[in-house]
């Protein structure tokens, strides 16, 4: 009997594995595997959804145009290059639905985010990475792996899950060295957190251009990844497309309602970035000192790299990444492994509240003694 085929290539997609957030036999368990925020959403945000859900029977606005035009005159943008999506996921989605198919080339980074890779082989396209530079994008390799077919280059500035970013003058020089026909996607999903002077979230390059997107999410700082909700930043030509491709009704009423809070809400960005300020530097310096090799982040988390030893000694086997996984399992903590990423060596450690940062790092400490 023949059965239902779906079309080629789909089988070679992997479904994204994502953080990990219950331990077996364990209630309580601290969860510092998906770069959630570390507070959760505001109280403001909390108590707007709370009004609005007398009205979850009526359907959304399809434009999403308050929260558009909120974002408008915060960033000082287009009302009409702007668009939401169900997460920033979906923008990547309809971008790799809209600009590549099968024949087609998407370009990421070696360590990028999963995401690209997976909606890009949705689409039928082919994934071409570039070796990166000490784990942070490296323009001339990007550049030198363009060719005819490449239709899309997504990278995520400061990047998941490494915490590197590349200054400006770089995303300007990876942009000028692209054919006009080639999309540069610039992600800036850790943007709120990065103060660097020399960092730019991509906004100026995309007005100026019409082959530059940037893409926000609300999933980090504004503490909102089950709400979904994200947005970018387009060339108009662009949008126009995105909005004839996407579902008509693709941001819920309750991630409208809590994106038009939240992004007013100033003081619990700035509170939320304090802290990440002061616990990101004090875990990266303890876990330094703890023997581990831990690049400047400027996410809302850690890359810990453990160091690789030669070893015998079987009474004492290697500390690597995967014990301390499964050290801190058992103690209750969720942490990232990296296997998936191509860094086996390293996990990735979200910055959460204070006790939970006390407590990972001192369960650190003690399994590197
Ligand atoms: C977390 C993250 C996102 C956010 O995705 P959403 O779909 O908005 O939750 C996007 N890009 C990168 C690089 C991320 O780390």
């Amino acid at each position: 009997m023949s059965s239902p085929k779906p079309l080629e290539g789909l089988n070679k997609i992997a479904p994204y594995v994502g953080g990990e957030s219950e331990i077996e036999g364990m209630g309580k368990v601290i969860k510092l595997a998906s770069n959630e925020g570390a507070f959760g959403p505001s109280p403001k945000t909390i108590e707007a959804l709370r009004t609005a859900a007398k009205d979850y029977h009526r359907y959304p606005d399809g434009d999403s145009l308050q929260l558009r035009e909120l974002l408008s005159s915060k960033f000082n943008l287009e009302t009409e290059r702007i668009i939401c999506g169900c997460g920033s996921d979906e923008l990547i989605s309809l971008l790799c639905r809209s600009y590549a198919g099968s024949g087609d080339e998407i370009l990421c980074s070696a360590h990028g985010f999963a995401m690209y890779p997976i909606y890009g082989r949705t689409v039928g396209a082919e994934i071409i990475t570039a070796d990166e530079d000490n784990i942070t994008i490296d323009v001339n390799n990007l550049l030198e792996m363009v060719t005819e077919n490449t239709k899309l280059l997504f990278i995520a500035n400061p990047n998941n899950p490494t915490g590197t970013y590349l200054p400006e003058s770089e995303l300007k020089r990876l942009h000028e060295g692209l054919p006009g026909g080639v999309l540069l996607v610039i992600d800036s999903a850790y943007a709120e957190y990065t103060s660097s002077e020399d960092y730019s979230a991509g906004i100026d390059i995309v007005r100026a251009n019409k082959n530059v997107a940037m893409l926000r999410t609300f999933s980090k700082i504004y503490g909102m990844g089950g709400v979904r909700l994200g947005w970018g930043y387009f060339p108009e030509e662009v949008a126009d497309v995105l909005n004839r491709m996407r579902s008509p009704f693709n941001v819920s009423y309750p991630a409208q309602v809590a994106g038009a809070t939240a992004i007013l809400d100033e003081e619990f960005i700035e509170m939320s970035q304090s802290h990440n300020n002061k616990w990101l530097a004090w875990t990266i310096e303890q876990c330094r000192s703890a023997g581990l090799v831990v690049p400047n982040s400027y996410c809302n988390f850690a890359l810990l790299r453990f160091p690789e030893k030669p070893n015998d000694d079987t009474e004492h086997p290697h500390k690597d990444a995967k014990a301390a996984n499964s050290f801190l399992k058992s103690r209750g903590i969720i942490v990232r492994g990296l296997s998936g990423y191509g860094l086996p060596d390293a996990l990735r450690v979200s910055i959460g509240q204070e006790d939970e940062m006390r407590l990972v790092v001192s369960l650190l400490q003690e399994f590197m003694e």
